[in-house]
């Protein structure tokens, strides 16, 4: 290419949407907007901020984080590599830029996301700046802005990343608690773990028009139904339609309805302390200021991350009993106890409770209260099957939104009547269909994540089988979380992970490899607090053994819960997620 045909090439710019030719500037200057189509571009980090906040107002959060690779994670290419390119390439430390400003001068706190950076994954380091940046606006008392742009939970960084959906669900919960208005800004694309977390569990959800939003993406979703999707599934205005977002709003109006917002709950503040909003000081000593938001966000963004070394978990230091791959098959195996079975074997006096109250019974979900060694608890649990007929009745396992609500009725029901939680995982995951997308699945694992972080009973999870992401958090954030021997706990399925990271899908027993699902891999991470050994062979070989095992482990783990209040319980499930915010707290040898 010819210096002025390169030149050319970075003046005009083509239209997605309508494949016009269009000047840059022009198009800029419209905020990437088309001005003969419409067509909502998307936008970096950086240039997203530019565009909301107060021109001079930025302060940038810290981004000083430890290098990462959790788990040595490599499929053709090693993490780190792919870490590097990402950020030589856009110039940002992490998919996530948090800074505090005013916007129409109202303070907020706020995280953007950039989808440039991997897809905008979230793995540690975007969950403990998310985290950070929620936490300032509790200090600070601001509200917090969220603009979401993400693919989902990073693969990389397995079972870690998942956590993150916990971690900062449990920061949105605190400035719940706080009255402190919190609004999510959902932008093309919004999908898999952020969507089914911080996305959705927000006070107000805005959908930027051009924006889809889902749990699971079209692609899955055709895959496993087989089916032709709707004509503008999980568009914006399908969000609207199906009541899941509060708005569709155009990005030249998106400030400004922000600013509206942020007015109202500002006076509905300052009336409950009873003194009229007064424009809040920014304490300058505090913070560096900085000449302007250009030469901030300009800063480059490299060595910055480089401060520690990675805690990468050497391979082979775990004496595998089973391969990864193995395992996985083990935990799917037919014959494997079910959740009814454990009712039937582990509990005495299971009185099942059906239904969300808003319209629906999810036969993947089971619950109710029962007794263990004579002590009241509510049992909540996937439900999958031993038969074709059984799978098929009970969904594999899979449950749609109201299962999830379900869940989440009988969790509140349990904390006022002062019942212990403990519930049973084993599910390929939340149901990827049409009309799940359609009632709102991530908002419905989301509701349940946060709800557990605070949940002022004692809960304790075990995954029995397969714990497939986030609809295994849904159920899965808990002061202990046990595992059985053979059970594998996963951010993604191997397959999928292999369809996306390998050349194609027979690649999943590396994946299972690399992704390090299994139940001492997770104890290493922290992941997990105990393995329950199965008998000899695995859980089907001897069911009536692994009950047995089961309920000592459930009875030595759970007995030292019901001693501790309940504000004190939350404190300590509060760190025991928080800490998968960094990865400081597991060292060379895996040890916490
Ligand atoms: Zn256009």
């Amino acid at each position: 290419m010819t210096a002025i045909a390169r030149r050319e090439e970075q003046l005009w710019s083509r239209c997605a949407g309508c494949a016009s030719l269009l000047y840059r500037k022009r198009l800029r200057r419209n905020l990437d907007v088309c001005p003969e189509c419409g067509e909502h571009a998307r936008l970096g980090a950086p240039e997203r901020l530019r565009q909301l906040v107060d021109p001079g107002s930025m302060r940038p959060l810290s981004d000083l984080l430890p290098e990462a690779d959790p788990i040595g994670f490599v499929d053709v290419l090693p993490y780190p590599h792919r870490l590097t390119a990402a950020r030589a390439s856009t110039g940002l430390a992490e998919a996530v830029v948090c800074a505090t400003a005013t916007i129409g001068g109202h303070p907020v706190a706020l995280a953007v996301m950039d989808f440039r950076f991997l897809g905008g994954s979230l793995g540690c380091a975007v969950g403990e700046l998310i985290t950070r940046t929620a936490e300032r606006a509790l200090d600070d008392r601001i509200p917090l802005v969220l603009v979401t742009a993400s693919g989902g939970a990073r693969m990389q960084e397995g079972a870690l990343s998942l956590m993150q959906m916990a971690t900062v669900s449990q920061a949105i919960a605190a400035l719940r608690e706080a009255g402190l208005l919190t609004v999510s800004v959902l932008t093309d694309p919004t999908y898999g773990g952020v969507a089914a977390s911080f996305a959705t569990n927000t006070d107000l959800v805005l959908a930027e028009s051009g924006a889809r939003m889902g749990f699971a993406g079209p692609r899955v979703i055709r895959q496993v139904t087989g089916r032709a999707l709707p004509e503008g599934f999980q568009t914006a205005d399908f969000l609207l339609r199906h009541g899941q977002v509060d708005m569709v709003v155009q990005r030249r109006s998106l400030r400004g309805r922000l600013v509206a917002l942020l007015a109202a709950t500002r006076a509905g503040r300052a009336a409950r302390a009873g003194h009229p909003p007064v424009p809040r000081q920014e304490p300058a000593s505090r913070r560096e200021r900085l000449a302007d938001d250009d030469a901030a966000l300009a800063r480059p963004a490299g060595p910055a991350a480089a401060v520690a070394p990675s805690p990468t978990p050497e391979a082979g230091q775990t004496p595998a009993v089973r391969d990864a791959w193995d395992t996985v098959r083990m935990a799917r195996h037919p014959a494997r106890p079910t959740t009814l079975d454990y009712l039937d074997s582990v509990f005495d006096g299971f009185v099942e409770l059906h239904g969300d109250r808003l319209g629906g019974d999810c036969p993947a979900i089971v619950g109710g209260v029962a007794r263990l060694a004579g002590r009241h608890v509510m049992v909540i649990g996937h439900q999958k099957g031993h038969t074709t007929a059984e799978l098929v009745a009970h969904n594999f396992g899979m449950a749609s939104p109201a299962g999830h609500r379900k869940a989440l009725r009988l969790m509140r029901l349990a904390a006022r009547l002062g019942l212990p939680v403990v519930t049973l995982v084993d599910t390929p995951g939340a149901d990827p269909g049409v009309s799940a997308e359609e009632q709102g699945q991530a908002a419905a694992i989301a509701e349940n994540i946060l709800t557990l972080t605070v949940l002022p009973t004692p809960v304790l999870a075990v995954i029995t089988g397969e714990g497939g992401s986030g609809g295994a958090l849904a159920l899965a954030v808990a002061d202990r979380v046990l595992m059985l021997e053979n059970a594998v706990y996963s951010v993604i399925s191997p397959e999928g992970c292999a369809a996306i990271l390998w050349p194609d899908r027979s690649a999943a027993p590396q994946a299972a490899r690399a992704l390090r699902l299994t139940a001492p891999d997770l104890c290493r991470l922290g992941v997990v607090d105990e393995v329950v050994p199965e008998p000899s062979g695995a859980a089907h070989d001897d069911p009536a053994e692994t009950a047995h095992r089961l309920r000592a482990a459930l009875l030595a783990n759970l007995l030292p819960l019901l001693d501790v209040p309940p504000a004190m319980l939350v404190r300590l499930r509060r760190q025991r997620f928080r800490r998968f915010g960094t990865t400081r707290g597991v060292n060379r040898a895996g040890v916490r």
